[in-house]
């Protein structure tokens, strides 16, 4: 373990924005971690993961830990269920592809989602119709502040759309690992959402199983969404708003087109992606920054962008959709 100093961060962040980490360091134990922790000279920390959900604005004084804890255990398993525990440093999609090679269901639908696994509760990451709360378990956390381990039911994790107790309690607890129940035969397969059903049709296949699923998500994904090594990006940048019924009818008066989903009796949920695009932002350039062509939800580094640039923009598609719409739209990327 090493740590570096004013080293730049632009390979760390998937919207490649390059500014300076005062402070470095990669910890690949939890000794390590701990030691880091309680450095007194460093007593401001910024946990990194795969960096895909965050937007850097400044040079970063803090002393950045990079979490790079692997492996991945079986911890037991019956002739239905798998339980597996995967350390924090993980990457995400390929801890999917472990899976899908071990013919254990349950992540299919969540294939190719950038970041880490120790990440993933954080936001509750979502896709397709499923959430990392529907496999979760557990997970293990130190305490930034004391160092003391502790481990989170997923009863305990106040999961919801993007959300959770660490994500409201930010920058408290180190998530160290995730354990999920995986099913080992009898798969519930979700293909009803977006458009996998008819990329398996379009392929032939009527009787999908989980890899099916898997390639055809990865193949959506690769067809819709910008790939951060060609375009920089932070995928969705903001959270769809969740409206009540009253406030929808409100909007449906002057756009009758507006598309919802349904979230419980008295709320629907609006595509932000919808509203951008409304607002005259889709495929926008601002110079070597704008909105993705075929994504309003995604905005986009073409090079050399300043992370404070991208802000001024998410700061003006904010201000448009509250004027035109009176909905307030919220950051799903982390401003740091
Ligand atoms: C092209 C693209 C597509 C995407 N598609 C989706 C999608 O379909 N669904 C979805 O939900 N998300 C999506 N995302 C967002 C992103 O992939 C997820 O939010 C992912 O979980 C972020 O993981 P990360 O390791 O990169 O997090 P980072 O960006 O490294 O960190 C995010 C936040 O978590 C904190 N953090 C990092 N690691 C830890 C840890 N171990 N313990 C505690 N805090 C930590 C950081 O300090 C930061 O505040 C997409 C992103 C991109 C670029």
């Amino acid at each position: 373990m090493r740590i570096q100093h004013n080293i730049s961060l632009k390979p760390y962040n998937t919207f490649g924005i390059d500014v300076t980490a005062k402070h470095f360091v990669s910890v690949s134990n939890i000794s390590e971690l701990k030691e880091v922790l309680s450095l007194p000279e460093f007593p401001a920390k910024l946990i990194l993961g795969g960096g895909s959900n965050m937007l850097l604005t400044k040079d970063q004084d803090k002393l950045v830990i990079h979490i790079n804890l692997k492996g991945i255990d079986i911890i037991s398993e019956d002739d239905n269920f798998v339980i597996v525990k995967a350390n924090a440093g993980e990457n995400w999609h390929e801890f999917v592809l472990w899976c899908m090679k071990n013919n254990f269901g349950g992540l299919e639908n969540l294939s190719l989602i950038p970041g880490n696994v120790g990440t993933s509760p954080i936001q509750n990451i979502g896709a397709y119709g499923v959430e990392l709360k529907d496999t979760f378990v557990s997970c293990e956390t130190i305490s930034v502040s004391n160092l003391s381990t502790q481990t989170f039911l997923k009863s305990e994790c106040d999961f919801g759309y993007r959300d959770s107790i660490f994500k409201q309690k930010k920058d408290q607890h180190i998530i160290t690992n995730v354990t999920f129940k995986f099913t080992k035969h009898n798969h519930k397969l979700n293909i009803n959402y977006g458009t996998i059903s008819s990329e398996l049709e379009l392929v032939g296949i009527k009787n999908p199983s989980i890899q099916d699923i898997s390639k055809a998500v990865i193949s959506i994904r690769e067809s819709k969404l910008p790939n951060p090594k060609v375009i920089g990006n932070s995928g969705s940048f903001f959270k769809n708003p969740v409206i009540t019924s009253k406030e929808f009818e409100k909007l449906l008066v002057n756009f009758p087109d507006a598309p919802s989903f349904s979230v419980s009796t008295n709320e629907v949920k609006v595509p932000a992606g919808w509203l951008i695009e409304k607002a005259g932002f889709k495929g926008k350039h601002f110079g070597n920054y704008g909105v993705h062509k075929y994504q309003a939800l995604v905005l986009v580094n073409y090079g050399g962008a300043k992370g404070s640039d991208i802000l001024n923009l998410s700061k003006l598609i904010q201000k448009t959709v509250l004027r035109l719409f009176n909905i307030s739209i919220e950051a799903e990327v982390n401003i740091l």
